[in-house]
């Protein structure tokens, strides 16, 4: 996970939200109807714009596991729910405002905004706060939905599911603050955790869920290979894209330090995708590379 700075970019987020709320004006969509409100806001002329957007300010990656994201299939995660109204979430709200300034800076219940616009559209060019439905500091990318077959993940899925699981569950903003890179580490067994076990104890509401669901086996395995890599000779990430197969098993020999190959543990070994015919975990690894330098420097 990474401190995503939602205020770089502050200025056209809120170009691409006013240019919206002044669309929706003139063309009559009602902009209380939470669900209509974001198909609207969805649409290619606007998402065109605020994907690539929160892909800059997120470096193309899961708001959550730091896979690489494919902007052509990608999840939109409200860190405010869509579905909040000021009338039975405001104390829920309120707990956004707290654990994350630029919510407080940037962010209104939609119901609140709509009062004001009730009041006439004036207001609309000066006001920093957006509507939580659409405002671009509400929104974040993240892994999609994994395919299943007969109620299985499919081969090729890695990522996370947080998205999906998490519902309307508090999502403790902590991505939204200059502190997650400091409070949140990795393990060299690959684990996700909270440096700051004061701060953010297991009980508080939404750390159990990152808790659990950044540290499910998969994802652990591959940040652990990273860490062994981060390990080796190897100078940069990248390098391993065009390294040849030979080069691949060399790093992975220097990383679990052995001189030969076959030896490595079958789960870790997988991911140097030797002789299998398929590049499904060899790419599954590439996708994760963020963990590279974040092993290097942590
Ligand atoms: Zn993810």
């Amino acid at each position: 996970m990474m401190y995503i700075d939602k205020t770089i970019e502050h200025r056209q987020a809120n170009e691409i939200n006013v240019q919206f709320i002044y669309d929706s004006n003139t063309n009559g969509w009602p902009i209380d109807d939470k669900k209509k409100t974001f198909q609207n806001f969805n649409k290619p002329k606007y998402r065109s714009q605020w994907h690539l957007l929160l892909a800059k300010e997120q470096k193309s990656r899961c708001c959550y596991c730091m896979k690489r994201l494919n902007l052509s299939n990608v999840s939109i995660e409200h860190v405010v729910p869509r579905s909040f109204s000021s009338l039975r979430n405001s104390y829920e709200f309120a707990d956004y405002v707290r654990d994350a300034p630029v919510i407080h800076d940037n962010v209104m219940l939609a119901d609140e905004y709509n009062r004001l616009l009730t009041a006439g559209t004036l207001f609309i060019s000066s006001e920093r706060r957006m509507p939580h439905i659409v405002g671009l500091t509400n929104l974040l990318l993240a892994c999609p939905e994994p395919v299943k077959n007969n109620g299985e993940e499919g081969l090729d899925w890695l990522g996370c599911n947080c998205n999906n699981e998490r519902g309307k569950k508090y999502l403790l903003p902590i991505m939204l603050t200059p502190k997650a890179e400091i409070d949140i580490k990795y393990g060299l067994d690959g684990s996700f955790y909270f440096s700051n076990g004061i701060e953010y104890p297991e009980s508080r509401p939404g750390v159990q869920f990152l808790l659990y669901h950044l540290n499910s086996d998969s994802l652990k395995e591959v940040r652990f290979i990273w860490y062994k890599l981060s390990t080796t000779s190897l100078l940069s990430s990248s390098y391993l894209e065009t390294a040849t197969l030979k080069e691949r098993i060399q790093f992975f020999k220097e990383a679990f330090q052995t001189n030969n190959f076959e030896e490595i543990d079958d789960r870790y070994k997988k991911y140097a995708a030797i002789g299998t015919g398929s590049q499904l975990y060899w790419n599954k690894l590439l996708a994760f590379d963020w963990f590279f330098d974040r092993y290097k420097t942590q």
